[in-house]
């Protein structure tokens, strides 16, 4: 299935939540979700309530593309979470948020989930001072994650440095400004995930 590459503001609408795909607007009364809380379509308005299938769905569809994860990668994280000791639902969504991805995103090298994803798979961000341009790549406890010398002179990066992170650092990474290197000090807990989900949906969801 190829990447969604229409409107994002779309994709809040669809799911009925912010999803903050587009930085710094996502704060402002421009967010479409602030304007219109109904689903995107001629029939938006109109919809008939949610049989408790689709509200699994939904629940699924919200974190998948908050994430921006494709569905057979989404599916793979709820398989190796269900095989892992603890709550299947609090497993998978530590395994998503340990994406390398989500971890620029919540180290402040990206706006919003989406840039920071392409700060990663443009090579901008190394993992242990080796070069690591795959999004989906899992960060460990110790690894040290940084904007890589020869993209220290883009614009964005040197504000970081000047102004420091705009957004607050999850208490599992730690983000030196001056480095501009951050570091994983544990692994995700439920409390760290800074989106509201009912994982429990999802679970329910995958295991019909
Ligand atoms: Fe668009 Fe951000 Fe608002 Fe979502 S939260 S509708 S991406 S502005």
């Amino acid at each position: 299935m190829a990447r969604y590459t229409g409107s994002v503001c779309r994709q809040c609408r669809r799911e009925g939540a912010k999803l903050f795909l587009k930085g710094d607007r996502c704060f402002t009364d421009k967010c479409a979700i602030a304007k219109r809380h109904t689903p995107p379509g001629m029939h938006g308005q109109g919809r008939r309530k949610q049989s408790e299938y689709g509200i699994q769905l939904r629940e699924k569809q919200k974190v998948r593309r908050a994430y921006g994860i494709l569905e057979s990668q989404f599916r793979k994280y709820y398989d190796i979470a269900s095989n892992m000791r603890g709550v299947t639902g609090e497993n998978m969504l530590s395994l998503i948020e340990r994406r390398l991805d989500n971890v620029a995103y919540r180290l402040n090298f990206g706006d919003s989930r989406p840039m920071a994803r392409q700060m990663v798979t443009h090579g901008h961000v190394s993992v242990n001072g080796k070069k690591v341009d795959i999004a989906s790549y899992q960060v460990n406890v110790g690894d040290v994650i940084s904007i890589r010398e020869k993209s220290r002179d883009i614009e964005f990066f040197k504000t970081l440095k000047e102004q420091g992170a705009s957004r607050t650092i999850p208490k599992w990474l730690e983000f030196d400004a001056d480095t501009l290197n951050g570091k994983v000090v544990a692994l995700p807990a439920r409390d760290d995930i800074d989106l509201t989900i009912e994982e429990h949906l999802i679970v329910e969801y995958y295991s019909r």
